[in-house]
């Protein structure tokens, strides 16, 4: 199977073409076309899957064939559970959407919080986040999370582990009711239950 087949847009089958990329992992034949189709997802994916492109990909196509309207904000936002995952979440936004005129940018605390407000402040398309340092510029004022149209929850077990449930239950609060949701997690505790069932709408369910 080719990128291509999955309905991929040229600029980001050049994209993975550039990273040397052949052929889809097994969760990114399955999560490509149904995040492309507008649905949400539940997704049993480890590290190393290639899950990052699996979500980034269609994520990227989805915002640059719909216009933003009026003002560049933030229309997706990828929360993870550490600094480092933030990190390498962003780099892939970056290189994945290289070919398209969408802006990204990471928060994450243990860093300074100016640069990252004013970054927020020159307006950006795709926000990849830590809860905690999230809700601080929520309490700043520094962000303004109205117009999100998708989100992720990557590694949704581990922010449970590291007692991000309730900032997380904090978070959703504050976005519209109308967008696309798409989580992922290696483990289904009961609490990742819970939180898929309030939601999602009708998921797609992804093993892989
Ligand atoms: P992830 O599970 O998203 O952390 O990705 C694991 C690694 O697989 C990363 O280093 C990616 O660059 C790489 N990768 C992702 N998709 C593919 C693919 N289709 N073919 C080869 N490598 C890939």
């Amino acid at each position: 199977m080719a990128f291509s087949s999955l309905g991929l847009s040229a600029e980001l089958v050049r994209a993975v073409a550039d990273k040397g990329y052949d052929v889809p992992t097994p969760i990114q034949a399955q999560a490509i076309p149904v995040i492309l189709a507008g649905r949400d997802i539940l997704a049993g994916a480890q590290t190393g899957t290639g899950k990052t492109a699996g979500f980034t990909l269609p994520l990227l196509q989805r915002l640059s064939q719909t216009p933003g309207g009026g003002a560049r904000a933030i229309r997706a936002l990828i929360l993870t559970p550490t600094r480092e995952l933030a990190a390498q979440v962003e780099e892939s936004v970056r290189s994945y959407g290289r070919h398209l005129p969408l802006r990204s940018t990471v928060i994450f605390g243990g860093v300074g919080f100016t640069p990252q407000a004013e970054a927020l402040r020159r307006g950006i398309d795709i926000l990849v986040a830590t809860p905690g340092r999230l809700l601080d510029h929520v309490e700043q004022g520094t962000v303004d999370l109205s117009r999100v149209e998708i989100l992720v929850l990557d590694e949704a077990d581990r922010m449970l582990d590291m007692g991000f449930i309730r900032d997380i239950r904090r978070i959703l609060a504050l976005l519209p009711g109308r967008r696309q949701n798409l989580l992922f997690s290696a483990t289904f505790p009961d609490e990742i239950r819970e939180l898929a069932d309030g939601l999602l709408n009708s998921p797609a369910l992804i093993e892989v």
